[in-house]
């Protein structure tokens, strides 16, 4: 229990009882948490305060480290109806960092960091899109990101100008691209990330129409090339995808070369936008698959926000099923995760995948006071995944709030998921 001790320090707020994890510093308790000056005070199973002082009781919440979403569309406007409004799928979705896969270029980058990252509350970072017009319309017209329209040096050029932002590299390796370019474009991907230093981000996963009707349909034949191609720490995107050309190959079999990329150090990030698949996600599990990160890829194509034009909602796929962040860890909770298995993904995993490092990562006192509170429910709701499959949860996670920096922001996001209670 807290006490009150009137020569106690002041501090701007406390989180009073919550169950607070940590994985970077191998926290799991329940404890209070104190901020001032925009930083982690103190961390104690009880921290004593004044009378007046300002706390808000979490027991029963988790409090977290600000979480870390390693796959968002944000860059509005030039994506077209693609990118989400930043703080909507950020702060106000109890989400302090947002990583904008590939929709930012060389050529777009700068509008990028002017109209996005600059008025923000999130804090932004970017992967940027190895082809020299981004992420355009989510990438719509295939012919657009063949190796024609990767400039190499370019691309180089601007992640080492812009290093606070730029993290990675995204490419495509999926199927209707490879049978247009073969392999082209992912090797140039990587010519950029090896120059730059920085990590190679590969979609799974079919995007594109086939050149061919009879153009092979698996990702049997592209896997291996990218078991050579990529090194530890590039990231494979999507392993639970429903589309062609993922991990699952054409014999319903995780495909071998998967186990070795992991092996050499190669990372997985879930990726679930429209591609989450509960029945692939139990096959790539069960084949003892453990993914590092855990990107919700919520884009203007797959989240119905309020007043977005009759034009972007004739693009909605996957169902329309509301998704986020916190609602993707409860399916892998309802998939048989644990939550000591679920919260790095969100945490210590993706700050490690870009690069954040302390002070600006986890709970130790004097790091900076980034925060996530979840709120977590016990009781009985189906989820859906975009094939209209069905599980039942018996846990549900939702973001209550989020501190970044010290300020406090609401989880009043028109976007989260209400669950279906059963
Ligand atoms: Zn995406």
């Amino acid at each position: 229990m807290t006490f009150t001790d009137e020569r106690s320090p002041k501090f701007d707020v406390v989180l009073t009882g919550g169950r607070v994890m940590d994985p970077s510093n191998g926290l799991d308790e329940i404890a209070d948490v104190a901020v001032r000056d925009g930083k982690i005070a103190a961390l104690a199973q009880s921290v004593a305060v004044r009378t007046n002082q300002y706390t808000i009781d979490v027991s029963g919440d988790l409090v977290l480290p600000g979480l870390i979403d390693t796959h968002a569309h944000i860059f509005r406007h030039v994506t077209g109806g693609f990118g989400l409004p930043p703080d909507l799928v950020g702060v106000n979705s109890g989400v302090t960092t947002l990583v904008d896969q590939g929709g930012p270029s060389c050529i777009t980058l700068p509008a990028f960091r002017e109209y996005i990252d600059k008025p923000s509350e999130t804090q932004i970072l970017a992967f940027l899109s190895c082809y020299v017009i981004g992420g355009l319309e989510g990438h719509y017209y295939s012919d657009l990101y063949g190796p024609h329209c990767v400039d190499v040096d370019a691309a180089v050029t601007a992640i080492q100008k812009n290093r606070d932002i730029i993290r990675g590299v995204k490419a495509h390796a999926e199927i209707g691209g490879y049978s247009r370019w073969g392999d082209k474009v992912v090797r140039l991907a990587k010519e950029i990330a090896s120059q730059a230093s920085v990590p190679l981000y590969i979609h799974l996963g079919q995007l594109w129409p086939l050149a061919e009707k009879d153009s092979p349909t698996g990702g049997d034949h592209i896997l291996p090339y990218l078991a050579e191609l990529a090194e530890p720490g590039d990231v494979l995107a999507h392993p639970f995808t429903r589309h062609p050309g993922g991990f699952v190959g054409d014999d319903g079999k995780v495909h071998p070369v998967v186990e070795d990329m992991i092996a050499k150090g190669v990372k997985v990030d879930i990726g679930h936008g429209s591609h989450f698949s509960f029945d692939v996600a139990r096959r790539v599990l069960d084949a003892g698959i453990m993914p590092d990160t855990l990107g919700a890829d919520m884009h203007g194509y797959n989240t119905k926000i309020e007043n977005s034009s009759p034009d972007d909602e004739g693009h909605l796929f996957g169902g329309d099923i509301p998704f986020g962040l916190c609602s993707a860890m409860t399916e892998l909770l309802a998939l048989g995760l644990t939550l000591e298995e679920i919260v790095p993904m969100v945490t210590s995993a993706p700050a490690q995948m870009l690069g954040i490092e302390a002070p600006r990562v986890g709970l130790g006192v004097g790091s900076s006071a980034n925060i996530s509170v979840l709120k977590d429910s016990c009781g009985r709701w189906r989820l859906s995944d975009n094939d209209g499959v069905k599980i039942i949860s018996d846990r549900f996670l939702e973001p209550k709030f989020c501190f970044l920096g010290g300020k406090k922001f609401e989880a009043n996001a028109s976007i989260i998921p209400v669950p279906e209670e059963i």
